[in-house]
């Protein structure tokens, strides 16, 4: 009998001291991938945490419906066991009970007599604009469920921001590339761009515009402590990868009447 209640309360784990009062719920530290758009302009992420909570069944005590509670006979009912002598004794929760200082005649079929269970729950957390890589939120009492009446723990929440195809960051300011063909480049156009908001913004691209030039929306960036960065569009050009027989004979007509080397 004894030897079965062992099982369960190594299961438990050292440290647990149910008897002695109430007890903070488990800590829990979590990475959750945020997207680009979310962390630049700020939203919520659902994520998945799995807790130890108070088993429902036994209330944290360990014992089946009914059972029927007796002090433990391994530390007389206190729930700790002194080791070593006289000043160098060191007070260890009792193994057998818990710490609970008392065992079930039945231990609880849910818990298994561990007194809590694994759970999963999805919360949404909160990421504030402008968050990085690395950054961290605290939720207090949004870990563990405490027992006996205890705090619960705190969920502590890393980000991790996952690349955009389309936006980069630099600082506050965000890189959007956007691909112009070779007459777009050349003769000017006029084109829309998305902002983070998922609004359209329609720029100018001036003749002769090379690629890697940038073209600044100002206020559309990032926005952080009361500072706002700008959204800047960064120009690639796309070259046919295959010209019709007079698209190749136009071309080469405009490179000799500019004198251009081909
Ligand atoms: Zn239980
Ligand atoms: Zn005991």
């Amino acid at each position: 009998m004894t030897g079965v209640l062992i099982i369960g309360a190594g299961a438990a784990g050292a440290g647990r001291q149910r008897a002695r009062g109430p007890e903070r719920g488990q800590s829990i530290e979590q990475s959750v991938e945020v997207p680009f758009r979310v962390a630049a302009v700020g939203g919520k992420v659902p994520v998945a945490i799995e807790v130890n909570e108070e088993c429902a069944t036994c209330h944290g005590n360990g014992a089946a419906p009914g059972a029927q509670l007796r002090p433990c006979g391994e530390c007389s009912g206190r729930g700790v066991i002194s080791f070593g002598q006289g000043s160098f004794a060191v007070n260890r929760p009792c193994p057998v009970c818990a710490g609970r200082g008392s065992v079930p005649s039945e231990r609880c079929p849910t818990c298994r007599g561990a007194g809590d269970t694994r759970v999963s729950r999805k919360v949404l957390i909160t990421v504030p604009s402008g968050a990085e890589t690395g950054a961290k939120v605290r939720l207090k009492g949004q870990g563990g469920k405490g027992a006996a009446g205890g705090q619960a723990g705190d969920l502590v929440i890393t980000f991790t921001v996952t690349p955009d195809r389309f936006y980069k960051r630099e600082g506050l300011d965000v890189v959007a590339t956007v691909p112009i063909n070779v007459a777009q480049a050349t003769l000017g156009s006029r084109i829309s761009v998305k902002t983070l908001d998922e609004k359209k913004v329609a720029i100018r691209i001036p003749a002769g515009t090379s690629a890697g030039k940038r073209f600044k929306i100002t206020g559309q960036g990032i926005e952080k402590d009361g500072k706002k960065g700008d959204l800047l569009v960064e120009v690639t050009i796309t070259v046919p990868e295959t010209l019709t027989e007079a698209q190749e004979k136009a071309m080469r007509e405009f490179a000799e009447a500019g004198g251009m080397k081909f």
